[in-house]
C-alpha cells in the first residue's frame, strides 16, 4: 500500500506540512479542512508579525530557518506570502538589557541579522516612534510581517499542484485506530484509509486525540487585535514592534494602517459563533498602551481581529509522534505559529518521510511535560 498521510487542519501549519510532504513526493497526501481555503481559525485572524528574536534557543533556530521561505516565497513555493520587511524592534527597560544582549548574540549565532541599538538609533530610523522609558532595542532589518491567509492559500495551491488532495468542508469526526495503530480517519463525507495522521487542527486537535486516549496539554486562548487607520497618507512610520515595557505589540499594515494587540479574557472557550472585541478594550489599548506611536492620536479605529489559538503550558508548540503508531501532532502554536510555519512544515515532512528524527524538533516533543522537561528560556523578559 502506498503510504498515505492525512493532515487534519488547513491552517498555516497543516498547509505548510502538506505542501512539504507533497513537494517531497512522500506518498499520497490528503488534507482535510472543515472550513474553506485557509480554514476557519487562528491563521485567518493572525497578525502575521515576523521576527527571529525569541527567548528559547529552539524557537530562534526555527524562526531563522524559516525566514528564507518568507523572503523567496514566489520562487520556493509559488505565489505570495505578503512578506513586508518593515523591520522588527523589541523594546526593553533597564532591567532587561543584559538578557536582550545575550539573546541578540544567540540570534546572530543562529545566522539571523540583528543588532543591539540605543533608543536614539532606532528613533533616527523611525521618527514616528516615541521611546521614553526604553533602555535598549533589539532590531532586525529582516523582521516585519506577512499575510497569513494569503500565504496559507498559496501553500495549499502548491500542495495541490504537487499532487496532494486538499479537501474543503471535510470535517474529521474521529481517528480510526485498529490494534495499536492509526488506520484512517472518519469524516463527514466518509472514511479515508491512511498510514499516518498529522493532527494540525489547532486547538481542536485535543478533542480528536482525547477520543483515542491521548491527552494533549493544549488549551484554547483568545488573541485580539485592533486596527487603526492613520489620518495622513504617509501612515505610521513604525517597525513591527514588541514593547516589553508595557506588554503591547503592534505592526504597520501596508498603507496607512497599524494593527495592535488588545487583551481579551483568555479563559473563555471557543464557541461556534465568535464574539467581537469590546470597544472599551480597544480604546484602552490604543490610547493607554499605544503610547509609543504619537500619530495614532489623529487616526481612527478601523477594525478588529479575534481568533483562538491552542496554548501549551510552556507556550511552545507540541510536535512529534504520540499515542498509537502513525499518529503525529503539530499543534499548540501558542500565539506564534505563523513565523515558525515554514520550518515546522519542512521538518515535520522530513520526519514523516524518513521515519526519522530531526534534532531541531526534539525540544518540542509532546511527552516533555510528562517527563517534566518543559522548554525553559535561558534569558527571558517581563512579558515575552
Ligand atoms: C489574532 C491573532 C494574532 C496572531 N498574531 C500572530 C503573529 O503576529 N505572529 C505569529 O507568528 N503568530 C500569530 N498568531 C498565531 C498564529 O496565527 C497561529 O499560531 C497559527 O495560525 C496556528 O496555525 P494552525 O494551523 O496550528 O491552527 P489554525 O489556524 O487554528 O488551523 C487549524 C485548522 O484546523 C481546522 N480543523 C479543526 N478541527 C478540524 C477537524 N476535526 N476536521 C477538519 N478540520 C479541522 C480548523 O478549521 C482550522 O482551519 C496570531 C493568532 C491570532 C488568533
Amino acid at each position: 500500500m502506498t503510504p498515505t498521510t492525512v493532515v487534519v487542519g488547513g491552517g498555516v501549519i497543516g498547509a505548510a506540512i502538506a505542501q512539504q510532504l507533497a513537494r517531497r513526493g512522500a506518498g499520497e497526501v490528503v488534507l482535510c479542512e472543515q472550513g474553506q481555503g485557509a480554514g476557519a481559525a487562528a491563521t485567518v485572524q493572525s497578525g502575521g508579525l515576523l521576527r527571529q528574536h525569541h527567548t528559547a534557543d529552539c524557537d530562534i533556530e526555527l524562526a531563522v530557518r524559516g525566514l528564507p521561505t518568507f523572503q523567496r516565497f514566489g520562487e520556493l513555493v509559488g505565489g505570495y506570502c505578503g512578506y513586508q520587511p518593515s523591520g522588527f524592534a523589541l523594546l526593553v527597560g533597564e532591567a532587561e538589557v543584559e538578557a536582550l544582549r545575550l539573546n541578540v548574540d544567540k540570534v546572530k549565532a543562529a545566522g539571523g541579522r540583528t543588532d543591539l541599538l540605543e533608543p536614539d538609533q532606532l528613533a533616527a530610523r523611525y521618527p514616528g516612534l516615541r521611546l521614553d522609558g526604553v533602555a535598549a532595542v533589539a532590531y532586525e532589518p529582516d523582521g516585519g510581517y506577512g499575510n497569513p491567509l494569503g500565504m496559507t492559500r498559496n501553500l495549499l495551491l502548491a500542495a495541490r499542484s504537487d499532487g496532494a488532495r486538499v479537501l474543503d468542508g471535510v470535517l474529521v469526526e474521529r481517528l480510526v485506530v485498529r490494534g495499536e495503530r492509526v488506520v484512517g480517519v472518519r469524516t463527514n463525507v466518509g472514511e479515508i484509509a491512511c498510514t499516518t495522521v498529522v493532527l494540525a487542527a489547532g486547538t481542536w486537535s485535543t478533542a480528536l486525540a482525547d477520543a483515542v486516549g491521548v491527552e494533549l496539554p493544549v488549551s484554547p486562548r483568545w488573541i485580539g487585535l485592533g486596527m487603526s487607520r492613520s489620518a495622513t497618507k504617509s501612515g505610521y512610520r513604525v517597525p513591527a514592534c514588541i514593547d516589553d515595557t508595557s506588554g503591547n505589540y503592534f505592526r504597520p499594515n501596508g498603507a496607512p494602517g497599524m494593527y495592535f494587540g488588545v487583551s481579551w479574557e483568555p479563559e473563555v472557550p471557543p464557541r461556534s459563533a465568535f464574539p467581537a472585541l469590546r470597544s472599551d478594550r480597544i480604546e484602552e489599548s490604543r490610547d493607554a498602551r499605544l503610547h509609543r506611536v504619537p500619530a495614532r492620536a489623529e487616526g481612527r479605529l478601523a477594525g478588529t481581529r479575534l481568533g483562538v489559538d491552542g496554548y501549551t503550558p510552556d507556550k511552545r508548540p507540541l510536535i512529534g509522534p504520540i499515542g498509537p503508531e502513525g499518529l503525529y501532532v503539530a499543534t499548540g502554536m501558542s500565539g506564534g505559529g505563523f513565523k515558525l510555519a515554514p520550518a515546522i512544515g519542512e521538518l515535520v515532512a522530513h520526519e514523516i518521510h524518513t521515519a526519522g528524527e530531526h534534532k531541531s524538533l526534539m525540544p518540542y516533543r509532546p511527552q516533555r511535560f510528562a517527563a517534566q522537561e518543559p522548554i525553559v528560556p535561558e534569558f527571558s523578559y517581563q512579558w515575552m
